[in-house]
């Protein structure tokens, strides 16, 4: 196999460059760090306080501090995040972003090693570095396999592969499950084939791996205050699983590249407020708020704060911490720092789930997970904080608890 001597070296090299850049720290304008903090009124110090472990409560003594643990082995960890798919299946939009994050190289090129990669990096059981490798490397106990339907920007995950994936027998070792599953929604012509979509979801909530529903509204523009798509909702509560929306905008579409009316219509699929009145309608059902409001292009969005009282106020709110704490985002953390602050301070700690949306690219989940962790110790969470944020949460809101063999007995 001579071509796959020139190909695989040439996959990994990308394949390591790409994820470098991704975590390499890029400079935020200073007003996105202070946005945030300066609507809540705290000083700017807060940032600095956290990230120095200073005027942060410390807990009794007796109490062991995530920072204080030898190894970290026997922390259990889930992540909410993780995607399937393949570069061919992406919408143009996602393709393009993906695209023109590589530098230098020839479009050509570059659609090339993102199409090749993507049969490693983004397939459930792929070779050296598949999601299921990727995960035994980062020590994630159990992945959620995320099954999307976007068919303009990051494309579609169908619910059948979704299904496949769960049942392939590569799916449980030593009895346990390594993936479960949300379900996606095709939500196209809504208002002509609802009643398919909802067969099909409740089809495939029936199956024992699956424990959630994975929505889009932002990457299909769907408005997230629009009533039409409450049986979605309805089906969640009759299933008993939870929601997850992306909350906060993309950087997929910006606000910069649409008209002033456009921007007042697309703002309905991403901020939070738009979405409480279904919050407060359906209290039965969990709502997984991804992203946690965090504005990706720093475009004056952040509702980080107004998505922690959203969990004050709501007691069937979760918050998801993914994608913003990597350096690309974040400065490496400062916001973490001041979210895992904040929601103790709040009272929410026990709504923090951890998820990483960091598919794709090499070395990723541990990257990312590590990030998490780092930030926990820098605001001296204690072992039981940690575990809560890195599995518990999450999981007392799952059918089945994916950390026990499968498949479980009734007592
Ligand atoms: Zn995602």
């Amino acid at each position: 196999m001579k071509l796959s001597r020139v190909i695989l070296p040439l996959l990994l090299t990308t394949s390591v460059l790409l994820t470098i850049a991704a975590f390499v720290p890029q400079a935020l304008p200073s007003q996105s760090l202070t946005s945030v903090l300066q609507r809540q009124k705290a000083p700017r110090t807060l940032l600095g306080a956290a990230t120095a472990g200073e005027g942060t409560p410390q807990p009794p003594k007796e109490v062991t501090l995530l920072k204080d643990l030898r190894n970290l082995r026997d922390l259990k960890v889930v992540d909410m995040h993780q995607h399937f798919g393949s570069f061919e299946d992406m919408g143009e939009l996602g393709k393009k972003h993906l695209t023109e994050e590589i530098p230098v190289l020839p479009d050509f090129l570059k659609k090339f090693l993102l199409k090749t990669s993507s049969k490693f990096t983004a397939a459930p059981y792929g070779s050296f570095l598949g999601m299921k490798q990727q995960n035994g490397f980062a020590r994630i106990d159990v992945g959620v396999m995320l099954s999307v339907y976007a068919p303009k920007t990051w494309g579609i995950a169908s619910q059948e592969s979704l299904i496949k994936h769960l049942e392939d027998p590569r799916n449980i070792r030593d009895g346990h499950p390594q993936f479960v599953g949300f379900s996606g929604v095709n939500m196209t012509d809504w208002d002509n084939s609802k009643e398919i979509a909802i067969a099909n979801l409740s089809k495939t909530l029936e199956h024992p791996l699956v424990v959630g529903i994975k929505l889009a509204f932002i990457h299909n523009n769907f408005a997230l205050d629009d009533r039409r798509y409450d049986p979605i909702y309805q089906t969640a509560a009759k299933y008993g699983v939870p929601v997850y929306h992306h909350i906060g905008s993309t950087p997929l579409q910006k606000l910069s590249d649409k008209t002033e009316a456009e921007r007042e219509k697309f703002r309905r699929t991403y901020l939070v407020e738009f979405l409480e009145p279904a919050i407060q309608r359906y209290q039965n059902v969990t709502f997984i708020l991804g992203h946690m409001g965090f504005d990706f292009n720093d475009e004056g969005d952040d509702r980080l704060p107004e998505v922690i009282e959203m969990a004050e106020r709501y007691p069937n709110v979760l918050l998801e911490i993914s994608a913003f704490g990597s350096c690309k985002f974040d400065q490496c953390g400062s916001y973490l720092d001041w979210v895992f602050q904040k929601v103790k301070q709040k009272g929410v700690l026990d709504r923090v789930v951890y998820g990483s949306d960091m598919s794709g690219l090499p070395l990723v989940y541990a990257l990312y997970k590590r990030g998490v962790i780092k930030s926990m110790k820098r605001v001296n969470y204690t072992v039981a904080e940690a575990e809560q944020v890195m599995s518990k949460n999450l999981i007392r809101h799952f059918k089945i608890d994916p950390l026990k063999p499968f498949p479980h007995k009734e007592t």
